[in-house]
């Protein structure tokens, strides 16, 4: 059974109405996370609507993945997420993808980032972003392509993470090459999901909004399965998230 809610949210880049299908009942925090993907895409969606209005053309483009190098962060929603999709797959599919995360971690071992990176998934404090930065930056030097690239197309496409979803440049392509040196021109995010569903997470289970590094999303998952099991009833979780999206689009026309 699932009870349909109608949302209406005013974005700064105009009103966002749609209808979402919430289970009744209890769920496990992964069965929201589809809902609040898929609104934060719309949101996206009028930003863009905005961009093309304006004269502005939207760089990205399949095959270009240029920003699949840089080091993706995932709320703990996410990487339950994310380990349930994996899951799922044909148990080949599964083989390649695990190798291929296998090898990324040994790459990351052997240049001493990926304890760095475990650090940061499990601290139980939040880690401001004068921490973070610099290993961002190690970790983009080292130009290492997200596990789940294939032929330089997203292999997780559905599933892939809000940061993933978020990034949309103006500027030109080329300079998305290096992203450090050059000036890239992102399309204004309104939402953050992953920090939203970050929030609700935390709030659910009294702990810091954690940032979960793409590389050890499936390994920090499978670490910490017991607490993907715990439900709450599912319009008690769509409240939450909407009140997080609530706060974040007032805080996106204060910055207007
Ligand atoms: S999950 Fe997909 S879109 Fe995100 S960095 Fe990896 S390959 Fe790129």
């Amino acid at each position: 059974m699932v009870e349909r809610f109608e949302v209406a949210l005013n974005t700064p880049a105009g009103r966002l109405t749609t209808a979402i299908d919430v289970p009744t009942g209890f769920i496990p925090i992964t069965a929201i996370v589809p809902v609040t993907l898929r609104l934060g895409e719309e949101a996206a969606q009028l930003e863009v609507q905005q961009a093309r209005e304006a004269g502005l053309t939207i760089s990205c483009k399949m095959g270009c993945a240029a920003c699949c190098r840089m080091l993706v962060p995932l709320s703990a929603p996410e990487a339950f997420a994310l380990r349930e999709y994996v899951e799922q797959l044909p148990a080949d599919r599964q083989t390649q993808l695990r190798q291929r995360i296998s090898t990324t971690k040994d790459r990351l071992t052997r240049e001493a980032v990926w304890d760095r990176l475990n650090d940061v998934a499990e601290a139980s404090r939040p880690i401001p972003d004068e921490e973070l930065d610099p290993i961002n930056r190690v970790y983009y030097a080292l130009r290492i392509p997200c596990p789940y690239l294939e032929d330089e197309m997203c292999s997780i496409y559905e599933a892939r993470p809000a940061a993933c979803r978020e990034l949309l440049v103006t500027s030109p392509a080329e300079l998305c090459q290096d992203l450090v040196q050059n000036p890239v021109t992102p399309l204004p995010v309104s939402m953050r999901i992953g920090s939203i569903l970050g929030l609700v997470w935390g709030t659910l289970t009294d702990s810091p909004p954690r940032l979960i590094p793409l590389p050890m999303a499936l390994e920090w998952a499978e670490r910490h399965k017991e607490e993907s099991r715990r439900t709450w009833p599912g319009s008690s979780l769509l409240d939450q998230v909407l009140d997080n999206m609530w706060r974040f689009l007032s805080q996106a026309f204060q910055k207007k």
